[in-house]
Parts: C-alpha cells; structure tokens; sequence
C-alpha cells in the first residue's frame, strides 16, 4: 500500500529521499522554506557510496554532463607543495568501488534531481512552504505550514543541521561552533596558467589551516574550500561575503600555486561562514516521525560526507518502508541501521579537523603515516552500497 509521506526540507537530502520514495510507489509531499529550490555557490564532492543511489535514481547522464570525473586525490604540504600522498579515482574507482567519483557544482546538482522530482507524478513540491509544527495522532501525522494543515502517515524531517523537526520531537539545543571558519572561492580555470591545477581533488595541509581546491563544470571552474581555525567571528551563513584582503592574509606564505589562486578568484564568489556541528544522536526519531541527513547528523566537510551520508539515508530509508510491518517499526529499523555509520563518519570529520592542521614534529609523524596508507583505507567508506546493504531486508 502506498503511504503518504511528508519531507521537511529540499536540501539534496530531502529531494533524495522524495525520488526514492516515490520510486517504491508512495506519493510524497516535498515542503521547502526557502521561495526556490538553490543552492548556495561553491562544490561538492560525490563519492561512489552515495553515486550508487544517484545513478539508481537514473541521473547519471544528467551528472556525466555537468560533473567533473577527478582522476585522484592529492595531499601537499602547505609551504613547499611536495606531494604527501596522493591515491587513484577515475577508471579505478569505478573498478573498485562500482561507481564514479564526481565534483560538481551544487547548484547543478540540485538543480538536475529538482528537474527529476519535477518529472514524478507522485511528488509534489512546495515552495515558501515552511513546517512550524507537528503533532502525531491515531496513525496520522498533521503538520502545519503557513498556518495551513496537511496530514501523512509518516513525517521525515530533512531540515538541515536547525532541524525545526528535531528540534520539536527534543527540545531546542543550539549546534557548536568547531573553531574553524570556512571561505569558498570559484575560480575560473581560463584565469589560470595552463597545468596549474591538475585533474585532481587537491589537500595543501598545514598549520591550522588547509586549503582544498578541485574542478567543477566540467573543468570550467575551480572550486575553492578554505579552512582556518579563527574565532571572534562565528556567523553561519551560506551567503556572508568575505573579503579578500583577509582570504590573502590567511594564507600568506602558502605555497605559490594557492597565492594564484586566491589572486584569481571571483571575487563575487567569495563567501565566508563559521562551521557548526553537534555530537551523533542516541535516538533520531519517534512513532511517525523520523529525520534524515543533517537534521539528525551534521558533518564537518573534511570527509566530504555529509551529503553523500543523507542520499545513503534515503535509500536505507525507502528499503526499511518497502518491507515495512507497520510505520514506526520500518522508521525505528531504519534508524538502527543508520546510526552507527553517520556517528562514525561524523566523528571522523572531526578528528581529521585536527589531522589537517597539526604543525611541527606531530605534522611530520602525521605525513609518514599519510604516505604509507593504502586506498584500501576508503573501501568500508567507498565501497558501501546502500542498495545493496538493505537487499537483506527482500
Ligand atoms: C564547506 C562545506 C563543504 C562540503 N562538502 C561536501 C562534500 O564535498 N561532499 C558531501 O557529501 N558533503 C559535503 N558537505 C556537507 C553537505 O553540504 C551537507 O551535509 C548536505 O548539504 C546536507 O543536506 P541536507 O539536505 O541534510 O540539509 P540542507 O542542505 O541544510 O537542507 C535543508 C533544507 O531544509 C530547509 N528547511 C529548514 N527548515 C525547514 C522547515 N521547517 N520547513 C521546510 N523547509 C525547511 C532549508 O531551507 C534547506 O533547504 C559540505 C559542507 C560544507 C559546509
């Protein structure tokens, strides 16, 4: 039987979860705040764990033609540029792990699955849509927005790391600030000296800082992430413009190759925000009500998980429904088999914050240890298949 299922929230959590849901034949009701489905600027980086579910939603040409396929990922030393360590994606990904590894623009990929959801009979999305509140009764869930009543069998907040879902089902607790402040920077690839920025995810670490940058729009634009740990300025916004006197101070003395960078960036692309986050959650959901993606496990991007973690939420999610007893059993199952996974993840953001940014004789131990490791380090993270984890479930 078809249920009625509620998102709150169409961030690319939510808009995954729709098409995944409406796949297994349920209609969903998607309600996003903001007046538009957008992303703010800068990159991301999808990796084969969450690519799997993507191209089983039917979207890899839509990504083949606007992603970029990095041929591997780099780490350098902040100052002297040599190679740390560096591990193969491309061609090898895909032999290894099933899947390719692509960067994208977040724009373009919340763009190509809204265009998807859009083409889905049994979705519907709203905009300027805002869930104030919720209350569950005799199998029903009633949510109110914009003062309006709608009722589902299950409600699924995918709200982003101010959860308003979560924060009803268990009190309000403000996210913490990690110390570190995050710019991002878009740099047009014709700006830059040909060979500058190999086809790579590139990691320059050093001190208290480091420095990300990859391709994105098929290698038009370079993608910029820069970490500094910095406090006295801890505003969260996807849209607070950073200047770049200071993006140069924080990074005087880098390595030649990010001194041209920064000094070609967009400078209407530079943006500054504080990076928040929150311990792992014992317990997600309750009855009817569930959550997904940063509402219930916000991570830091030094993984570069935290999307790919709510795509996998969404397949999990529709598998437990599919083979459901009742509702909040299907919704309790999927919350055990999800929980262990993102706690690991997001504890792993977060010691790799330390990692990245070590300094003196702990970054030369740290770097021998790096050049030693094999990529079979990514093949519990990679090589998990949220399709495949769940066919126990048939
Ligand atoms: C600098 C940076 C780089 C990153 N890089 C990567 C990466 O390379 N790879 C990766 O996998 N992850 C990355 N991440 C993490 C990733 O961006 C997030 O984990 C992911 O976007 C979370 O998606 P979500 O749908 O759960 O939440 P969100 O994207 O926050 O979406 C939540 C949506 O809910 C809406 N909303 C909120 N409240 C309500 C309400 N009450 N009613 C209706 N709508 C509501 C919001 O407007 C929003 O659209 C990065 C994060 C950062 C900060």
């Amino acid at each position: 039987m078809p249920l009625e299922v509620l998102i709150a929230g169409g961030g690319i959590g939510g808009i995954a979860a729709a098409l995944r849901l409406a796949e297994e034949g349920h209609n969903v009701e998607l309600f996003e705040q903001a007046p538009s489905f957008s992303e703010a600027g800068a990159g991301i980086q999808l990796s084969p764990n969450c690519t799997s579910v993507l191209h089983h939603l039917g979207l890899e040409s839509a990504l083949q033609e606007k992603a970029f396929l990095p041929e591997g990922t780099q780490i350098r030393d902040w100052k002297s540029g040599k190679l740390i360590s560096e591990s193969a994606l491309g061609d090898t990904a895909v032999r290894q792990f099933g899947f390719p590894y692509y960067h994208i623009h977040r724009g373009d990929l919340l763009a190509l699955m809204v265009d998807a959801a859009s083409g889905i009979s049994n979705i519907r999305l709203h905009t300027d849509s805002r869930i104030e509140s919720f209350t569950e009764q005799e199998g029903t869930v009633k949510i109110l927005i914009n003062g309006e009543a709608s009722k589902g069998d299950l409600l699924i907040g995918a709200d982003g790391i101010h959860s308003t879902i979560r924060a009803s089902l268990w009190g309000e607790e403000k996210p913490n600030f990690t110390g570190n402040i995050a710019w991002r920077a878009l740099v047009p690839s014709a700006k830059l000296p040909e060979g500058l920025i190999r086809p790579v995810s590139t990691v320059w670490w050093g001190p208290g800082k480091h420095f990300v940058h990859y391709f994105v729009r098929r290698g038009e634009m370079v993608n910029c992430v820069c970490v500094v740990e910095k406090t006295g300025w801890e505003v969260e916004s996807w849209t607070e413009r950073g200047d770049y006197e200071e993006l140069k101070s924080d990074f005087h003395g880098w390595h030649p190759d990010i001194q041209t960078l920064i000094d070609s960036a967009d400078r209407d692309s530079l943006y500054k925000w504080a990076l928040y986050d929150r311990p792992p959650m014992k317990t997600w959901g309750k009855g009817r009500v569930t959550l997904l993606g940063d509402a219930c496990h916000p991570t830091l991007p030094f993984m570069a998980q935290g999307a790919a973690m709510a795509i996998e939420d969404g397949a999990v999610l529709a598998a437990c429904l599919k083979h459901r007893a009742d509702v909040p059993t299907a919704l309790q199952q999927y919350e055990d088999l999800r929980r262990e996974r993102t706690a690991r993840i997001q504890k792993g953001s977060r010691r790799n914050a330390t990692i990245f940014h070590m300094s003196g004789i702990k970054a030369w131990a740290r770097n021998l240890v790096a050049r030693k490791a094999t990529s079979s380090a990514m093949d519990g993270l990679y090589g998990y298949n949220a399709l495949e984890a769940t066919s126990f479930l048939e």
